[in-house]
């Protein structure tokens, strides 16, 4: 089996909280590597600051040079249009065949939302997730959380909690008639986002440390998001 990690989002621009995030993961799942995959169009965000994929793209392959376990995926560029998850991952499988394992990394922001995300039952019964902690998003409710906005609207989707202690593992939450399971991890918790960058970029304050010093170059030479 190849366990592969994947992380979707926008990544306008990459920032140092989804690096450190990817790097933990891959440590505490074993995993080969964690493909980012910038995506074309978010289905659930504003595009009002989304820039042209391009420079999104180009940033997160400069964040990840140096670290031969994340790599940069164009897939979901290229293949346009509104980006989901299920499509990503049913591609993957099928450039690599059975031998994959996939464990989607997403924020608990993030997963919050879903209920609404296109074919859950597939997503949730052919890939592991990993839910990362962020702060001021509060995860200790998210088993009842999908049993409460998921079971209603897919019955066959039932979720139990099972208790399990690894290094930095909060817990493991098993998905009924599923061989994949949802982890939600607890990582070093760092209060940064892309918006925020964003917003110090346009105000001309330091970003300095907040993103790797070739993104901060890249968005300097650019002149993004002014
Ligand atoms: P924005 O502020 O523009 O909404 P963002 O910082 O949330 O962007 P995304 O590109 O949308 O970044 O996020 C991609 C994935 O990385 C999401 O699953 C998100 O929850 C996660 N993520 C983003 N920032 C952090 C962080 N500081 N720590 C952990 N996970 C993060």
């Amino acid at each position: 089996m190849i366990r592969i990690g994947l992380m979707g989002g926008t990544f306008n621009p990459i920032h140092i909280g989804h690096l450190i995030s990817a790097d933990e993961i891959i440590d505490l799942f074993h995993l080969e590597e964690v493909i980012v995959v910038p995506c074309c169009l978010p289905p659930h965000k504003e595009h009002g600051e989304l820039i042209d994929a391009s420079h999104r793209f180009a940033m997160a392959s400069l964040a990840t040079a140096s670290n031969p376990k994340l790599v940069v995926s164009p897939l979901e560029i290229e293949r346009g249009g509104k980006s989901y998850t299920i499509d990503t991952i049913r591609a993957l499988k099928k450039e690599v065949g059975g031998e994959l394992e996939t464990y989607f990394i997403v924020g608990v922001d993030v997963f919050a939302d879903l209920a609404s995300w296109k074919g859950v039952e597939d997503l949730l019964t052919g890939s592991h997730f990993v839910v990362t902690n962020r702060p001021g998003y509060d995860e200790s409710q998210l088993v009842e959380r999908l049993n409460r906005d998921v079971t209603p609207r897919f019955p066959k989707l039932r979720f139990n909690l099972k208790a399990r202690a690894t290094k930095g593992l909060i817990h493991e939450i098993s998905v009924e008639g599923s061989p994949c399971s949802i982890f939600l991890v607890h990582i070093p918790s760092l209060d940064i986002s892309s918006t925020e960058i964003r917003r110090r970029v346009a105000q001309g304050r330091p970003i300095k440390y907040l993103v790797p010093p070739e993104v901060e170059q890249y968005i300097n030479k650019h002149k993004l998001y002014t």
